[in-house]
């Protein structure tokens, strides 16, 4: 972690009460005035007795990210839309700041830019620099890399990143999408309501279908609030005649047996068939969005299990200096945030 000192940064992580880690971690650095800033990254609120960080970064509304603690505090920050999907999921007012994803926003003499990367709708990376010029990158879930900068210290996840697993390696079937959409007037696609519910219906437009697609209510909402050009969609209770439905993967079972059901996943554990739609990069992507990207320092710090360790193995391999989250040892209490 030496390098990470020369670099005007310190990543760490914090303990709850009881001693356990909570999920992800946080970055210690001095702002352009020299002041001593922390940002939490993708992590649960400390409680409001101790010591705040300056900004808890919420990349995106997925449930494994914790925007659903996060979003309670003030010093919260995330896109205008992962705000808005964070509160129609939870059902509960995100008292933090938001800026437009490709916008930037200031953090006590820290200047925070989003960019996209394509997981969900409202997902961003995070970058900024430090004192010393050092550019930091958070990346989130990524699904496309082609619009991030480049970075000194990046801190990215490993969702597929294990390259000795098979079912980390796969593309989008864009085409078996199409074809299960022009053979059938009456089909269902299981999608879950945030995230690949929004994918599917940016999919089904981008493929020239211009008619109404019916949806279950949480998606309906989700994707009535959050994409623009959504075009028709309807509620399950306002089809008439022949349909095209997205709805959860579990509610397959609910609709007319004469429908045809498929699973948007890369998973082979439901009884419909699947197409494969992937909201991430597989093992070759974020190996070349590292390459693209350049740092001099990486950090992979999610999901949790054995695969950050695996990538950031895979990384070193490839000549970078890589650690993963099990290997970050600065540990603060929450009295020294
Ligand atoms: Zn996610």
């Amino acid at each position: 972690m030496q390098e990470m000192i020369d670099f005007g940064v310190m990543v760490f992580r914090q303990k709850n009460t009881n001693g356990t880690f909570k999920p992800h971690l946080s970055i210690k650095f001095r702002s352009d005035t020299g002041k001593l800033v922390t940002f939490s990254i993708d992590t649960t609120r400390t409680p409001a007795k101790y010591a705040q960080p300056d900004a808890y970064l919420i990349t995106h509304a997925h449930s494994d990210h914790h925007g659903k603690s996060a979003m309670l505090s003030e010093r919260a920050v995330c896109s205008d839309k992962t705000a808005l999907a964070l509160e129609i999921r939870h059902d509960r007012a995100y008292k933090g700041r938001t800026m437009e994803v490709g916008g930037s926003i200031d953090v006590n003499g820290v200047t925070v830019t989003a960019y996209p990367n394509f997981h969900t709708v409202g997902s961003t990376s995070f970058y900024w620099e430090n004192d010393v010029g050092t550019r930091i990158l958070v990346t989130g879930d990524v699904k496309d890399a082609s619009l991030l900068p480049k970075c000194d210290v990046l801190i990215t996840e490993a969702n597929y990143g294990d390259p000795g697993d098979a079912t980390c390696y796969f593309d989008d079937d864009i085409m078996g999408f199409r074809d299960v959409l022009q053979g059938n007037a009456c089909v269902a696609f299981g999608a879950y309501a945030f995230g690949k519910a929004q994918r599917t219906v940016e999919l089904l437009r981008g493929l020239g279908y211009n008619g109404a697609i019916a949806m279950e209510e949480k998606s309906l909402a989700l994707t009535r609030y959050l994409l623009e050009d959504a075009g028709n969609i309807i509620g399950l209770g306002d089809i008439c005649g022949d349909a095209v439905c997205v709805v959860p993967p579990w509610d397959l079972d609910k609709l007319p047996v004469n429908m045809s059901k498929y699973v948007m996943t890369g998973r082979c554990d439901y009884r419909y068939p699947a197409i494969q739609i992937s909201d991430h990069l597989d093992a070759r992507g974020l190996t070349c969005m590292v390459q693209d990207i350049g740092p001099k320092f990486t950090v992979v710090y999610h999901p949790s299990g054995h695969r950050p360790g695996r990538f950031a193995a895979h990384l070193r391999g490839l000549g970078f200096n890589a650690i993963s989250i099990d290997k970050v040892n600065n540990v603060l209490s929450n009295d020294f945030i």
